[in-house]
């Protein structure tokens, strides 16, 4: 657990958010300020600060984060109309919870 992290503060429970989802490695929330209709984020229970700081000992890790987008996806019906999963990196890439997590964005109506 790393001092002054919001979602580590969110894993241990000193501050109260829904669990949609959670195992040993990584719990799911709803964002905060969605940007789509289904807006989730995946993160492990260990802190790492971004993609950047991955190592090779991560890599069943987010292996495993993929695959539970993947079922949180056909949870929300989002799964068949299509969603998008990804990382910001640092703050070029529009990092701003120096946390790793994976948004899962879907929902959108391009009908
Ligand atoms: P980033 O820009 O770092 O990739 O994404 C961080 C995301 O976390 C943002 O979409 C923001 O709305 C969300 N967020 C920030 N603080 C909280 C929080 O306390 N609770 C939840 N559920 N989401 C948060
Ligand atoms: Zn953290």
């Amino acid at each position: 657990m790393a001092a002054d992290c919001i979602f580590c503060k969110i894993i241990g429970k000193e501050i109260p958010s829904e669990f949609i989802y959670e195992d040993e490695d990584m719990i799911a929330i709803r964002d905060i300020n969605p940007k789509a209709p289904v807006h989730l984020l995946i993160i492990p229970r260990k802190h790492i600060r971004s993609i950047n700081d991955i190592e090779a000992c991560d890599e069943a890790l987010l292996g495993r984060m993929m695959t539970v987008a993947k079922g949180l996806a056909a949870k929300e019906g989002t799964d068949q109309s299509g969603y998008r999963v990804f990382f910001n990196v640092e703050k070029g890439g529009g990092q701003e919870v120096f946390h790793l997590h994976l948004h899962l964005v879907g929902g959108f109506d391009r009908s």
